[in-house]
């Protein structure tokens, strides 16, 4: 019970969702009381080497903290520790600590935390994202530096208390994942970004995050009692017993959490109530915890964006890297698919200063299959890795944010040419992969029936489809009421792609936010989709939703809500099917 503490709500941007109920501890990452001591000239000695086994020690940690991560995440995710290995090996910086320690014949700790202090001054002041993020990576090898000088690892912390819920200015990727170890429920913070580092791997561990919530590590106190709501991005601190339990009720058998529900998913494909079988399949982002669950329900990958591996690493990661991700993701599925969307990158999904971001008008501009066929050395190295990772037969290829027929013909014409390589290689690949296009662009969906001739399947992309078809920008804060993938001009786009694929008789699978929208699923269903591809945390949901319905009515809602002409027309024609079943 929270007697006479203040109840208060706290706003940041919804990262990873979930609720969490826990209690707060407050963690101030960067406060190191490092102790000064001053030397005997004849301890100086023994002092650098006790410098240089703690390097020693920290290069070990860190390489069993990347292992670790390889174990739980993935390859890519353990790479995020690439930099730290980077960082503790910096030569240059080691001997100006043990200049320090002889010149001024301090302790190591103290020399080796001054110079971090200093070294960080002119980053933390940058208006590079890059290089601020570097601050805490820089620091955190700091900590573990120290730590190792004090004699322990911060890998033998022990497990929080039960619902604990981690709230700081700021975390690290690899600071997410030693707390993942040690059971935290949810985390929030003061600053960052969801396309931060820490973000995908809070999203890939899929655990309920809040990021940017102004001041919580300075608001919220430690043994505060809070709600996290990671689909709301709202933080209510030390709620009342009646609003706490209210909430726990009403929400919790709900909104239980994402990877408990998972792991109770029902039968998979779900069937509806007359029986007909209705094909679901994940959207992943990166390597996690669903990875695990997942191939056990025999759920398969409806859309890989395979961007995220680019703004992990902030630049493009190798052939070999990429096959290593890919043939793991296809190996862990099969024998289920695996839709590999080749990187769409552009637009808001750039890193740093990189040359994606540099745009009046990025939305519009060099993103996705048009920045890949600009840069056939990368494209083609892609390809290479996703065909060398298709000799199981399960994966297929996905181009991204096509307009136009040209584009589709240059992209088969170097995905050929691959494979002529390929073959020169003997390497084992998939020589009838299937090769499909996003529809999010609306002279796609407009010319569907041209490239429904060309291509094996259709992946409609409501996002996109959306915010080109309204002109309403998808991640614009003002605009929430006006994004709709419901509105009826482009509930006609999905339409005209189902036509033209049923005439050249291909499938059509929808990717974007709507297909885990339990209101728009029946019309979905209805109008014929072959697939619906969402959030991983949406699947149970769905299933219970299918279940409930009949495919006959679900015809009949669609018939019904292409004859709408109006927004408030369809939603009220899905929220009285909704309200009837
Ligand atoms: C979409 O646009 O609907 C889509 C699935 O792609 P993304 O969200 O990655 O742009
Ligand atoms: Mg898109």
């Amino acid at each position: 019970m929270t007697i006479g503490k203040k109840t208060y709500t706290l706003k940041g941007i919804p990262t990873s969702p979930g609720l969490a109920f826990g209690t707060t501890r407050v963690v101030y990452s960067w406060e190191q009381s490092v102790g000064e001591r001053v030397l005997d000239r004849a301890q100086v000695a023994s002092e650098i080497i006790r410098l240089d086994e703690a390097i020693n020690e920290t290069l070990l940690e860190i390489n069993r903290l990347k292992k670790m991560a390889g174990e739980k995440v993935g390859g890519p995710a353990a790479r995020i520790f690439d930099t730290q290995l980077m960082i503790v090996s910096d030569q240059a910086f080691l001997k100006k600590v043990k200049d320090q320690i002889r010149s001024s014949r301090r302790n190591a700790e103290f020399a080796y935390s001054m110079l971090v202090e200093k070294s960080v001054i002119p980053l933390k002041k940058s208006k590079d994202v890059y290089m601020r993020q570097m601050v805490y990576e820089i620091e955190a090898v700091s900590k573990k530096v120290v730590n190792q000088l004090r004699g322990h690892s911060e890998i033998r912390d022990g497990a929080y208390p039960p619902d604990t819920i981690v709230v700081a200015q700021n975390f690290t990727a690899a600071e997410i994942l030693n707390l993942y170890d040690r059971k935290v429920r949810a985390f929030v913070t003061s600053e960052g970004s969801s396309t931060s580092h820490m973000a995908l791997v809070a999203r890939s561990l899929l655990i309920p995050t809040i990021v940017a919530a102004p001041n919580a590590h300075l608001r919220v106190k430690t043994g505060d009692r809070i709600i996290v709501d990671g689909d709301t991005g709202e933080v209510t601190v030390n709620p009342p017993d009646d609003v706490w339990n209210e909430l726990l009720k009403k929400k919790a058998s709900l909104k239980a959490l994402p990877l408990t529900k998972l792991k109770k998913l029902p039968d998979f494909p779900p069937r509806t109530k007359d029986n007909v079988k209705i094909y679901l399949a994940a959207n992943i982002n990166l390597p996690g915890p669903a990875d695990r669950i997942l191939p056990k329900h025999n759920v398969g990958i409806g859309l890989y964006r395979t961007e995220f591996l680019y703004l992990q690493k902030g630049s493009f990661p190798t052939e070999e890297e990429q096959f290593e991700l890919y043939d793991y993701v296809a190996g862990t599925y099969s024998p289920q698919s695996v839709v590999i969307r080749t990187f769409d990158l552009g637009s808001d999904k750039y890193y740093k200063n990189d040359r994606f971001g540099q745009e009046k008008n990025p939305a519009l501009g060099w993103r996705g299959i048009r920045s890949a066929l600009d840069m056939p050395k990368l494209f083609r190295s892609q390809i290479r890795a996703i065909l060398r990772a298709s000799h199981r037969g399960n994966v297929k290829i996905l181009l991204p944010m096509v307009t136009d027929i040209s584009e589709v013909r240059k992209a088969a014409n170097l995905i050929k040419r691959t494979m002529v390589g390929l073959r020169k290689e003997h390497c084992k690949f998939d020589s009838h992969i299937k090769i499909g296009i996003m529809i999010e662009v609306p002279s796609a969906a407009l010319n569907s029936d041209q490239l429904a001739e060309k291509v094996d399947f259709f992946s409609i992309g409501s996002n996109d489809l959306t915010q080109y078809t309204l002109a309403v920008d998808r991640d614009n804060r003002k605009l929430l009421k006006a994004f709709n993938p419901m509105h009826p001009a482009v509930i006609k786009l999905y339409k005209f792609c189902i036509d033209a694929a049923r005439q050249y008789s291909i499938p059509v699978n929808i990717c974007g936010e709507i297909s885990g929208d339990i209101l728009a699923i029946p019309l979905l269903i209805g109008m014929g989709m072959t697939l619906l591809s969402m959030n991983p945390t949406k699947l149970h949901n769905a299933c219970n939703l299918i279940s409930r319905i009949r495919y006959e009515d679900a015809r009949d809602l669609a018939d019904n809500v292409l004859r709408a002409k109006t927004l408030k027309e369809v939603e009220s024609k899905l929220l009285e099917f909704n309200m009837s079943i």
